[in-house]
Formats: C-alpha cells, sequence, structure tokens
C-alpha cells in the first residue's frame, strides 16, 4: 500500500497495513505448537484484520469466528479422498483466469489476494499463493467473453475482488460492462464481514454506474453481522446494488439449526438476501470444518416454512468432477401419480393436490374426486 502524506490513509487501508500474519499473535500455544502453525501458515497462507480478529470472544477453536480464520494443526490431516481442487475448476479454464461451465455464464477469478484467509476456503490450493493477473491475462479475458455471445452473467470472483482499487476494478467491470451481450455482472465477496470499512461512498458510486451489478457477500456466523458490517451491505443497498449472501456449512461454526436461523434473520435484517447455503467441498485441507448431509438437510427442514420465505437460500453441493451447483431439498413429495400429488407439509402434515392441470388436459372423470362440478 503506497502511503500518500498528504492524504491519509483510509480505515480500509489500515485494517490491510496492520493486517495479521504471523501466527504468534495467537496467544497461550505453546513453542511446539507455534512451529507446527507456522508451517501450515507456509503451505496455506495466515492473513486478517485486525478488526476480524477483534470478532473473537474465546481465543480457542471453540470459537466460531476464531476457527474460521486461525490455522489449525488439522489442516495438514489427508482423509484420502480430498483433491486440491475437487470442482475441477482449472479443468473447465479455456483462458487463464476463466471457468466456463454453464453454458450463460462464467466465473472470473480477477485477483487471488483475500482480506482474510478462510482455513476452509475451496480455492485454498491457489488463493494467497499467485499474484494478481496481469494487464495483458486480463485482456485476453475480455477477448474470450467478447468471442462468445452466449456469455450474459460474468461472476467476479478471487480471491476478494474488493482487495483491487477502485481504479483496477472499474477498468475491469467496465471493460466486461461495454461487451454487448453481457446483461449482467456480479460479484462474489467477503469483504463487507472482514474489513467493512473498504465499502466506501466512493466504491459504491463506482459499481453503480454499471447497472445492473450484483453482490453476494460471505456471512457464517451471526455474530459477524456488527454494526459496521451492517454499514457496508446497507451503503451497497442504499447504491442500488442488491447484495445476497453465500454461507458455508461448517461444523463448529453453524452446523446447528438454531445458529443458522438466527444467522439468516440477521442477513434480512440487513437488507441482504440469503442466496446459498454450501455443503463443504472436498478439499484437501479443509476437511475438519465437514459435516453431513443430514446435517444440511436437518437446517433446511427447520427454515423452510419456519421462517420468511426469502429468508431461505438453497443448499448447495457443488458436485465433485465439475458437474456444477446441486440443489439439495428436503423431501416434501409423499407420492405423485398421474392424478395427484401428495405433499408433506412444514409440520410435517400431509396435503394432497391434483396433478393434472386444466380440465381439459385430463382424461375424463380423473378431476371428479377434486371437482364435483366437472361431473356429467
Ligand atoms: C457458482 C458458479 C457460477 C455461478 O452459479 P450461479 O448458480 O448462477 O450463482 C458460475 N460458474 C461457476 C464455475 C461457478 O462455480
Ligand atoms: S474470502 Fe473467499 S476466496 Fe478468500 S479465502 Fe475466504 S472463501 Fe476463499
Amino acid at each position: 500500500m503506497s502511503k500518500k502524506p498528504s492524504r491519509p490513509r483510509a480505515e480500509w487501508q489500515d485494517q490491510l497495513a496492520q493486517g495479521i500474519r504471523d501466527v504468534r499473535a495467537i496467544p497461550g500455544l505453546t513453542e511446539e505448537q507455534y512451529v507446527r502453525l507456522e508451517a501450515i501458515a507456509k503451505e496455506y497462507p495466515f492473513f486478517t484484520t485486525p478488526y476480524y480478529l477483534g470478532l473473537i470472544e474465546t481465543m480457542d477453536p471453540s470459537d466460531p469466528v476464531f476457527l474460521q480464520q486461525m490455522p489449525d494443526p488439522r489442516e495438514f490431516e489427508d482423509a484420502g479422498f480430498l483433491e486440491d481442487d475437487p470442482l475441477d475448476e482449472e479443468a473447465d479454464m479455456p483462458v487463464r483466469h476463466l471457468t466456463h461451465r454453464y453454458p450463460d455464464r462464467v466465473l472470473f477469478v480477477v485477483t487471488h489476494t483475500c482480506a482474510m484467509y478462510c482455513r476452509f476456503c475451496t480455492r485454498k490450493r491457489k488463493v494467497g499463493k499467485n499474484p494478481v493477473p496481469p494487464p495483458d491475462e486480463l485482456q485476453a479475458v475480455f477477448d474470450y467473453i467478447s468471442a462468445h455471445p452466449e456469455i450474459r452473467d460474468v461472476l467476479l470472483s478471487g480471491g476478494d475482488p474488493l482487495t483491487l482499487t477502485d481504479g483496477a476494478l472499474e477498468w475491469i467491470i467496465s471493460s466486461l460492462h461495454e461487451i454487448p451481450h453481457i446483461d449482467l455482472i456480479r460479484m462474489g465477496t467477503k469483504i463487507p464481514c472482514v474489513n467493512p470499512a473498504r465499502v466506501t461512498d466512493e466504491l459504491c458510486e463506482m459499481l453503480a454506474r454499471y447497472q445492473p451489478f450484483y453482490v453476494n457477500t460471505h456471512f457464517n456466523h451471526p455474530r459477524e453481522l456488527t454494526p459496521e458490517a451492517r454499514e457496508a451491505c446497507a451503503r451497497l443497498v442504499d447504491h442500488g446494488i442488491p447484495v445476497g449472501c453465500q454461507t458455508v456449512l461448517l461444523r463448529g461454526v453453524n452446523d446447528d439449526p438454531e445458529v443458522m436461523k438466527q444467522l439468516m434473520h440477521e442477513l434480512l435484517k440487513a437488507r441482504v438476501k440469503p442466496y446459498y447455503i454450501y455443503q463443504a467441498d472436498l478439499v484437501k485441507g479443509t476437511d475438519y470444518f465437514r459435516t453431513s448431509v443430514q446435517k444440511g438437510l436437518e437446517i433446511m427442514e427447520a427454515l423452510q416454512g419456519h421462517t420468511t420465505g426469502f429468508g431461505v437460500p438453497q443448499y448447495i453441493i457443488d458436485a465433485p468432477g465439475g458437474g456444477g451447483k446441486i440443489p439439495v431439498t428436503p423431501e416434501r413429495i409423499v407420492e405423485l401419480t398421474e392424478e395427484k400429488i401428495v405433499l408433506r407439509n412444514y409440520e410435517g402434515r400431509v396435503y394432497e393436490y391434483p396433478a393434472a392441470g386444466h380440465a381439459s388436459d385430463v382424461a375424463p372423470g380423473t378431476l371428479r374426486e377434486y371437482f364435483p362440478e366437472f361431473n356429467e
């Protein structure tokens, strides 16, 4: 970060300049433990902001905010079936930094830097390790997208795009916005959670010049919705930028229906729409965060019908091997025949509905049971 004497460093720049990258900042460990964590941080970079460190209440892994940001000896566990890139993102890359998996939309990794390295990150293989892509490689991505009119949606990801300067980000966004077949641009960012002061009015004004522009942020625990984080989300929304949230289901953090429901409620209060809850990917170095799929389904059962409909995200398994995102929902269909569907509601009660559409679509008599007025 270059210091300009004429202009004091902004609060968010202080957060980065004073960021913590030394595991010895974790108090109370033995020399042996520090040495072990140093080896882990060498393989998987450690960096966090004083702000996010300050959200820790208990300085040990029983604390959900500690667990997400602090290196852990379990990162070197290998269950055998774990991979560095289980989603095969690199295999679907027609040009560097771009994954083109779905026909109409692409994932564009604009940087490998984050404001905090989540220990459970799916891109653990590369975050914090490679420099920001040089302009000619970014230009190659713009050229690819320009040459592919079937692409209508570009998702800026990383790393965290908001670790770039406003100027660098605007160059990327405006270059994409100029492409006639691009309908919308969206950005995934953890910044409102880990360095909320980065979401300045100037940034929001810039993003608002490229509507429709959507932001998906990333909160995993209700304690992360501090006044500062709410203000960052509010600033985006007040500038007309819809904000969603992608949450990762994490053991010891939010694998509890009550915690998850409280998180969804806090997001709605902050005008953030819950978008996805991800089942943890099979990423090497992150297995200690993984819950069972049954736990995810139990959480979805506790949300759907029990709280505000748009506070209920989709529960997603990103299929290993590049199959893409697949929604997993608790079973609601008890029976489905040509005549009827039998459904289970949120309380476990069972209801019927005629399966066929308009009466002219069905064989005479089929609807008799439900609509006696059709009887001849
Ligand atoms: C998640 C993802 C997208 C966007 O998916 P949506 O379900 O539309 O949010 C696009 N490309 C890749 C490779 C992805 O992993
Ligand atoms: S901010 Fe996103 S990309 Fe960066 S470490 Fe966390 S999950 Fe990974």
